[in-house]
């Protein structure tokens, strides 16, 4: 779902030059001073990751952004990641996505009436059965809330294995949302064998479910994927392997369980970047995840080779890209009348509690 309230951003703008642009954001950063905080993902192009003041995983940013003393939170992410801004931050805080159309496809795959549809199916068919609900934090606020109301909660892909512990301390099965293969690794690192993992297809119809397949799951997980990370395959790793002897591999659990089997080393934004950051000068590394990292790695540490695990196929984020030098500019020159990114009020209160579960658990 995108924000429905926004400007966007003008052709006046969108005609300036890269450097224009870049020495109006300064300019108009210098202005603001303490008043903005510029948080800008990994995935995000290097210009605007150049000019953000906090560069991290979704959550990190978040984090950053309640805690700073600015009030405007200038995120460059997606739209589910402004969300979780927006509930994790302080009343007085306002949070703008610079460009509207950045959502994130996977998090659409598990929108709401479809969830509490498979909640209501679920309950039918395994009456008295507690069922714990866990989300990854690439949802939508209102997923987030569906968890913090049934007793649920959210987790990163540092943390999952951390939030299936939990829920298996208060439910015989769990509810993963919406990544398929972030549910799978963690249930495979978790010991729960292939015939106990069930996968909820939301497009197929209640008839043609395998009932005596759900009672036997312990994890129930969404039918989501990230299209960034379904990309690599199983050749991908071992024709690199083939071409770089000694090569490291380091992956995104969003990648597939044959894909993450194969690889060195496996975890989350922030764990590819520590990775590559401790493997020796000279070293090379091939990375399974969104190529503008990968990139901005391979610019970062010039002393280490840094592949992109697929080569020419093109694991790129189309929605991180869409946040432009432009889009900064406009929303920086326009933070004190631009309507800023909302969240109904009742899923604010149950996603922060889910959040706050997850806070508990630690990271
Ligand atoms: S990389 Fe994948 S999970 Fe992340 S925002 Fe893009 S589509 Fe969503």
């Amino acid at each position: 779902m995108l924000p429905n309230a926004y400007s966007v951003t003008p052709d006046s703008y969108r005609s300036l030059s890269d450097e224009e642009l870049t020495a109006r954001i300064r300019a108009r950063k210098a202005e603001l001073g303490g008043r903005v905080v510029i948080l800008t993902h990994h995935y995000q192009r290097r210009a605007v990751v150049a000019l953000g003041d906090h560069q991290g995983d979704s959550y990190a940013l978040c984090k950053i952004g309640a805690k700073a003393s600015a009030t405007y939170i200038v995120f460059c992410g997606v739209h589910f990641m402004a969300e979780s801004a927006v509930i994790l931050a302080r009343r007085d805080q306002k949070v703008f996505l610079p460009n509207p159309l950045a959502g994130c496809p996977m998090a659409d795959m598990a929108a709401i009436d479809s969830v509490y549809g498979a909640w209501e199916e679920l309950h039918h068919l395994l009456p008295g059965i507690k069922i714990v609900p866990i989300a990854y934090m690439n949802s939508a606020a209102d997923l987030k809330a569906f968890c913090g109301r049934n007793n649920g909660l959210i987790c990163t892909s540092s943390n999952a294995d951390k939030a299936f512990a939990w829920g298996f301390e208060r439910g015989e099965k769990l509810f993963f949302f919406p990544d398929e293969h972030l549910g799978r690794n963690t249930a495979n690192k978790y010991g729960i064998s292939r015939d106990r993992i069930f996968v909820w297809d939301f497009n197929s119809r209640p008839q043609n479910r395998d009932a005596d397949a759900i009672r036997r799951a312990k994890v129930i997980v969404w039918k989501g994927y990230c299209h960034v990370h379904s990309v690599f395959q199983p050749h991908h790793v071992l024709q690199i392997r083939e071409q770089y002897p000694g090569v490291k591999i380091v992956v995104h659990p969003e990648c597939t369980e044959d894909v993450v089997a194969l690889a060195d080393s496996v975890g989350s934004t922030s764990h590819i970047v520590n990775y590559v950051v401790q493997q020796p000068p000279g070293s090379i590394i091939a990375v399974g995840t969104e190529l503008n990292l990968v990139d901005r790695l391979s610019h970062q540490y010039p002393d280490k080779k840094i592949l992109e695990l697929a080569g020419q196929t093109c694991a790129m984020c189309v929605n991180m890209y869409r946040t432009t030098l432009a889009d900064l500019a406009y929303t920086l020159d326009n933070v004190d009348t631009l309507r800023p990114m909302s969240v109904d009020e009742d899923v604010t209160i149950h996603a922060r509690v889910a959040l706050e579960r997850m806070l508990a658990i630690g990271g």
